[in-house]
């Protein structure tokens, strides 16, 4: 299976892969910059070589870039929008260079305006960023499934649909990425769809609403809270209120089978070692 677990990136891309190794991982996430948002390091080109022939011989990937969940590309303040708009180019650029790394974003916020302003800023927002790419971004680009706590946009599935549906209406075919969905555990039990009295039921509503062919990754986190909280607190595996048997079913699930999982718990290094051992464990056919 394809398990790795959020590491950071200050010593760059190849002491990204050989630290997942140093800990049983073959993916990783990483924060493009500081999550607080700021400029981002130059791309360090010899590192960036280093790490794909690392990451070939290793069978490393793919990795995901995280991007700063300070970004809100559905602000009410242009300020804010713009911020938003010239980092994700900025890092859709970078990006180009670490062939098959997908991106995922938080959607972003609406404050107030309205679940539909906040999706028409947010897709009006991804169509001219790619149109301003000159060709299409080789990246995947993954709207991650949010826990609804304030004005959070992507809180059910419907809203993810039409994110994806509106971002494709006004982007051209051949400007755009691969567009997909990150599905975060913690934050769509936080979000009321019970994945463990009914993981069935919540992938069949997925499959309906969205499309099963647009899932592309899953982060991998308890919860905190119980079902339908708005809270998004995460928890270390089999710690929170889903729980470790409900993990059993997901790693295993048919459905889900060869999506990279992405572990964000609240662990330290060793930590995340034992807990990707632990995941490991639960898979019954790795
Ligand atoms: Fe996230
Ligand atoms: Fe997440
Ligand atoms: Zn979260």
């Amino acid at each position: 299976m394809k398990i790795g677990c959020h590491l950071s990136s200050s010593g760059g891309y190849l002491a990204m892969a050989q630290t997942a190794v140093s800990i049983g991982a073959n993916v990783f996430q990483f924060f493009t910059r500081n999550p607080r948002g700021g400029a981002a390091k130059p791309v360090d080109k010899a590192d960036v070589a280093a790490f794909c022939s690392y990451a070939a011989e290793n069978g490393i990937g793919p990795i995901l870039a995280h991007a700063p969940y300070t970004l809100n590309a559905a602000g009410a303040e242009a300020r804010v929008r713009e911020f938003a708009e010239a980092t994700m180019l900025d890092d859709l650029r970078r990006l180009e260079l670490t062939p098959g790394a997908m991106y995922n974003f938080h959607p972003g916020s609406h404050v107030g305006q309205g679940a539909e302003k906040g999706i028409e800023l947010v897709t009006g927002m991804l169509s001219r960023i790619f149109a301003a790419f000159g060709k299409a971004p080789s990246t995947a680009v993954l709207f991650e499934t949010m826990s609804g706590k304030g004005s959070e946009l992507g809180r059910d599935f419907e809203e993810i649909r039409e994110l994806l549906d509106r971002t494709e209406a006004l982007a051209p075919a051949e400007t755009r990425p691969v567009l997909g969905v990150c599905l975060d555990t913690c934050h769509v039990w936080d979000g009321g769809y019970d994945i463990v009295g009914d993981l069935d039921g919540v992938l069949a509503e997925f499959d309906r609403v969205v499309g099963l062919n647009r899932l592309k990754a899953i982060h991998m986190n308890d919860s905190m809270n119980p079902l339908g909280a708005h809270k998004d607190r995460h928890e270390k595996i089999g710690k929170g209120h889903i729980g470790l048997e409900a993990f059993r079913r997901i790693v295993n699930h048919p459905k889900l089978a060869g999506l990279p999982f992405y572990l964000e718990t609240p662990c330290d290094l060793q930590g995340y070692k034992e807990e990707i051992a632990l995941v490991s464990s639960l898979a019954e056919n790795s």
